[in-house]
């Protein structure tokens, strides 16, 4: 299965975070040591995603002071992303990472406060394609998913009615349309998974229908579980500033600092302070906090 890495600190190269280490997430692609029967080597693409200044939430603020545009005048840029002040951008390739120059020439120059990455083993049945490469981004958000939900249309499909229900029970129209499944860039799973959770972290708050963005996690992975038993679902979310994950059968690893916070699925190199995140865990972590309770334990109920 796919391993993924991610990473919130101080500013640090991004195509030399892809390679660093004696395991480096490249070398997990061909040499992974935790598979847990999910797939042999990591071969079916890889993708990165890094931060930077949302320069269109800026012209946005300018045009709303000089008058000239509405305050829904935000460049195309989904609600989620206002007010994070940080927008995700990305790089993907459905060749193996370890085939790809631009990881030597390209993407060392780009240098964030916060990566991404992911390489995949597509589940068989599943294309490859660029497109069902993770990360998936949207305004600040950066998402990936480790594992796979067995049956996944009609699962996901469930999933989202039953969503649906909770969130109009709750107040909320126009959330979980079940037709928005059909916006998910790939037909696999994982891409499904993101169209689902954009969907809660748009309504993720003090006053939304989930509380935070890591209940939003909890909830879309407690959620799959019920229809899904067999799913398995490490996923993985950051906001530039703060990661998320959850760990549902594959191995997760935290290193966590008061400077830096990395989640990785294998630690890439042999620094005592790894430490193995057990399973059915919901994790945050941001440098000086790593929290990880269980996910039975994760408050998730609209309130
Ligand atoms: N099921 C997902 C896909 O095919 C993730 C695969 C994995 O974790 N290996 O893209």
């Amino acid at each position: 299965m796919c391993r993924h890495l991610g990473y919130v600190g101080p500013t640090t190269s991004v195509g030399e975070l892809l390679t660093r280490g004696t395991h480096s997430l490249r070398t997990q692609a061909w040499a992974p040591r935790e598979m847990r029967g999910g797939g042999t080597i990591n071969a079916d693409g890889f993708g990165v995603a890094w931060w930077r200044a949302d320069d269109a939430e800026a012209a946005a603020a300018q045009e709303v002071t000089a008058g000239r545009g509405d305050i829904s005048g935000r460049g195309g840029v989904p609600d989620s992303a206002v007010g994070g002040g940080l927008v995700a951008g990305r790089y993907r390739n459905s060749d193996p990472i370890w085939t790809d120059p631009a990881v030597e020439e390209v993407l060392p120059q780009l240098r964030s406060v916060g990566v991404l990455a992911s390489i995949r083993s597509a589940t068989a049945g599943m294309p490859v394609e660029r497109a069902a490469c993770a990360p998936f981004v949207s305004g600040r958000w950066a998402f990936s998913h480790n594992g796979v939900v067995p049956e996944w249309r009609r699962a996901l499909t469930a999933v989202s009615s039953n969503l649906d229900v909770a969130a109009t029970q709750w107040g909320a129209t126009r959330l979980f349309e079940t037709a928005r499944l059909l916006e998910a860039e790939a037909p696999t799973d994982s891409a499904a998974l993101w169209v689902l959770l954009g969907e809660l972290l748009d309504s993720a708050g003090p006053e939304g229908f989930v509380e935070s963005p890591g209940a939003a996690l909890a909830l879309l992975a407690t959620s799959v579980l019920t229809h899904a038993p067999d799913a398995r679902l490490n996923l993985l979310l950051g906001d530039g500033e703060q990661l998320w994950a959850t760990t549902v059968y594959h191995a997760l690893s935290a290193l966590v600092t008061d400077d830096v916070a990395i989640l990785s699925s294998e630690p890439y190199d042999d620094d005592p302070r790894w430490q193995p995140i057990p399973d059915r865990c919901l994790v945050t972590a941001r440098p000086g906090g790593l929290s990880v309770e269980p996910l039975a334990d994760v408050r998730t109920a609209a309130r």
